[in-house]
């Protein structure tokens, strides 16, 4: 997401993702109105807004969800058009979303869900003692124990117990960009700090990682401290600064804005 004027040119030609006005309708109602972002490797960007302002609609298009219909404009990953690509081929290609809603599939455990994740992802069937090797010491990192693996995905889990899920996806699959949706929503105190430990290790293990936070609060983003702080309106972005802008959104709410 940064938009440098003239230097924009160069800046996509190192860009892992590139968004060029993008517009996207949600049942033939256009909820993004325009969407310039320029996302670098190794950045850490958070994206604030209220709610309804788009910012979820903008992770579902990026994921490729068919709902989410972009009617113009386009979005590029490594130089790589994939405004079409289906959301396996983005997935594969590197791109991370963690959703806000996630979906409950009883019967499901969480161990195959995430060694048939991991299999599909990286195109390397794996038996389930060597996945067990891999998967293990990244458990302590979001703080989940390993009884946890045998529960059906989602079903019953806390907020913090979501999110924890996700990041251990992070830390298993290393993306080149991960798009986090509220991440830090609906966790307690425990949690939060887990999330942001674990955002943190992400980072050390792959400094080249770029982050896009979707959140609510300075809170992460004292710790992680993102290199760009954007603000989304109506569905477009209407403010760019640093962390002195979610500063400035905690203490005087978006009407400053
Ligand atoms: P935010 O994440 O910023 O709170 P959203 O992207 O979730 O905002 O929503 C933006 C707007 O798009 C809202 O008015 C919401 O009702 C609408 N919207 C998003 N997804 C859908 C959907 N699947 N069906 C209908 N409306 C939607
Ligand atoms: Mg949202």
């Amino acid at each position: 997401m940064c938009l440098r004027g003239t230097n924009k040119k160069m800046n996509q030609m190192k860009a892992s993702l590139c968004i060029s006005d993008l517009h996207v309708a949600v049942d033939k109602k256009t909820i993004l109105h325009g969407i310039d972002l320029i996302i670098e490797p190794g950045c850490v960007h958070a994206l604030m807004g209220p709610n309804g302002s788009g910012k979820s609609t903008l992770a579902y298009a990026l994921a490729g969800h068919p709902r989410y219909t972009i009617t113009k404009g386009a979005i590029t990953f490594n130089d790589e058009d994939i405004t079409k690509s289906s959301p396996d081929k983005r997935a594969r290609k590197g791109l991370f979303v963690v959703f806000q809603q996630v979906p409950v599939i009883s019967g499901l455990t969480v161990f195959s869900f995430l060694k048939e994740v991991y299999q599909t992802y990286t195109g390397i069937l794996i038996d389930s003692n060597r996945f067990q090797e891999f998967l293990f010491p990244k458990l302590g990192i979001v703080a989940m124990d390993k009884r946890f693996l045998n529960r059906s995905l989602y079903d019953g889990f806390s907020g913090g117990e979501k999110k924890r899920l996700e990041l251990l996806q992070l830390l298993l699959f290393n993306p080149k960009v991960a798009i986090l949706d509220e991440i830090d929503s609906g966790v307690d105190v425990d949690s939060l700090i887990s999330i942001t430990n674990s955002i943190q290790e992400v980072r050390r293990n792959n400094p080249a990682m770029s982050i896009v936070i979707i959140t609510h609060y300075r809170h992460i983003l004292q710790s992680i401290k993102p290199d760009y702080v954007q603000v989304l309106l109506n569905g477009k972005i209407v403010k760019s600064g640093d962390i002195l802008l979610a500063c400035q959104i905690e203490k005087h709410g978006y009407q400053t804005i």
